[in-house]
């Protein structure tokens, strides 16, 4: 039984949303060239939160020029004085951190609980990180002098929108470079409102610039000649033309794309915390996560025990406003992404998958999707195959440790697994075998700027985060 919560919101008003945002180009806020707008919404109530700058062609002209200005000053300071930036940055962060924390779960959906204490978090500490490092590349094994490249383009996702903003700018600014970020269209704000954090502390005009924008943005900034550096953020798809666009140029690559994480729970695993590990590897920013271990492999002597644990669990998360300290699952970020999980789950149970809805009552305005297991699916189901990027958990079985990696590889992607087992080694009997970036021990979800972060195969190539990716900004 579930006990009754009094609603426990965070205070709306520790935050000013302006009614409308420009671009930040050069340090100031600006207009689009041709004036273009756009609204971004509440997910959880479809509120129109401000109404922010479109940026168009005109404007990565712009900002890239302004950016390719700031170079030549920000890559010749020390070391030393970059991190000053770097590290006044990080502060603000923290002492900004609950005006951020609304504002992020505002415009994306999210729990307060995660964008409070994961994502502000983080982001502070990418930054501090990355602060230490910017006086010491000379140690970091890339020769004694590793150079910037100059400018880099960023497009961004929306689940995670000022972490993968920080994955992305504290590594670019402590090695040097400078850089035109594009945020999600549905996510802007915490993206404008680092930049007003980067005019605190005070950064040279031009070495961060934001443009807004749709996937044309997008396309525009990684085409621009330039540009001297692209990182990417999102869809296999996206990832694949971005490819094309920059192949047979000088730019250096690096693509972070989707995934299918498997999640294998062993027989001797402790059943209780399994279960904890498989709610947070999937249902953790409401699936909405690309390292998501959203198929669970679990061996078919537990596999009663663990379903009927799993879903005694997930019938007691509490779905509902975003802002509410008590929050486990918020709303989906978009109606298009709640269109697309919608299908795909439909298609699951057209293909004979059996689907299994936690007993929850859905908001009457927002995107909202009950977290949703679907159990018998096999390697052939789609619920199996394609990344649905929802609170939704495909159960398969396997008898054999060999077949939990055959099966686990069996994916087009590459980027998380999850092991549950009381035995150190097949822990790494098992990691050594599985083609995924990142492979969590009984644990999932857990995140470090110390630890790079990537995948193989159609998640992508290039590592973010510790010393390794250091080297995507570097002349190396
Ligand atoms: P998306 O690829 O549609 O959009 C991502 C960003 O790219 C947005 O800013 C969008 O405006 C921009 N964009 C769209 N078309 C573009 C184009 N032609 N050229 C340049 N930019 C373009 O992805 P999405 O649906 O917004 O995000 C979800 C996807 O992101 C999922 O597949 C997820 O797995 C992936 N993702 C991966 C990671 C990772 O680290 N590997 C992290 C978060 C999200």
């Amino acid at each position: 039984m579930t006990f009754e919560y009094a609603p426990a919101p965070e205070s709306r008003s520790v935050v000013d949303i302006a009614p409308a945002y420009g671009l930040f180009i050069d340090g100031e806020f600006t207009e689009a060239a041709d004036g273009r707008v756009f609204k971004t919404v509440s997910p959880s109530t479809e509120e129109v939160l401000s109404e922010v700058a479109r940026a168009g062609e005109a404007d990565v002209e712009r900002a890239v020029a302004a950016a390719r200005r700031a170079f030549e000053g920000w890559s010749a300071l020390p070391g030393s004085e970059r991190a000053k930036y770097l590290f006044r940055i990080a502060r603000i962060i923290q002492e900004r951190s609950r005006e951020l924390a609304v504002l992020e779960t505002l415009d994306n959906g999210k729990p307060i609980k995660e964008t409070r204490d994961t994502d502000l978090p983080l982001v502070a500490a990418h930054f501090f990180y990355h602060a230490g490092w910017a006086d010491k590349l000379e140690h970091a094994g890339y020769g004694h002098a590793p150079r910037p490249l100059g400018v880099a383009a960023q497009v961004i996702p929306w689940n995670f929108p000022l972490l993968m903003l920080a994955w992305k700018i504290a590594p670019a600014l402590a090695t040097g470079n400078t850089v035109v970020l594009k945020p999600a269209e549905t996510t802007p704000l915490s993206a404008l409102f680092f930049a007003d954090v980067c005019r605190q502390a005070g950064l040279p005009r031009g070495v961060v610039n934001i443009l807004p924008g749709y996937g044309d943005t997008g396309a525009a900034l990684v085409a621009h000649p330039g540009v001297d550096k692209v990182a990417f953020t999102g869809s296999t798809g996206v990832g694949k033309e971005i490819a094309r666009t920059v192949a047979g140029t000088r730019k250096k690559l690096t693509l972070e794309l989707g995934g299918k994480g498997a999640n294998i729970v062993f027989d001797d695993a402790p059943v209780d915390q399994a279960v904890e590990g498989i709610v947070s590897g999937i249902f953790f920013n409401q699936g909405q996560v690309c390292c998501a271990g959203s198929r669970l492999l679990v061996q078919e002597s537990v596999h009663d025990e663990v379903l009927d644990a799993l879903k005694r669990r997930i019938a007691t998360l509490r779905l509902g406003d975003p802002l509410d300290k008590n929050t486990d699952i918020g709303a989906i970020n978009s109606a298009e992404q709640l269109a697309r999980i919608t299908a795909l789950t439909d298609q699951g149970e057209a293909e004979g998958a059996e689907r299994w809805t936690a007993p929850c009552e859905l908001p009457s305005s927002g995107y909202w999707f009950a977290p949703t297991v679907f159990s018998g699916v096999t390697q052939a189901h789609t619920v199996a195959r394609d990344e649905i990027f929802g609170p939704v958990l495909s159960v398969l079985t396997f008898r054999t440790p060999d077949e939990a990696v055959a099966k686990a590889n069996n994916t087009a992607y590459g980027l998380s697994a999850g092991i549950w087992t009381d035995k150190g080694s097949r822990i790494l009997a098992m990691a050594n075998k599985l083609r995924a970036g990142v492979v969590w021990s009984n644990t999932f979800n857990k995140f470090d700027p110390t630890s790079p972060f990537g995948g193989y195969k159609e998640s992508g190539y290039g590592r973010e985060g510790g010393r390794h990716g250091l080297e995507a900004y570097l002349d190396v």
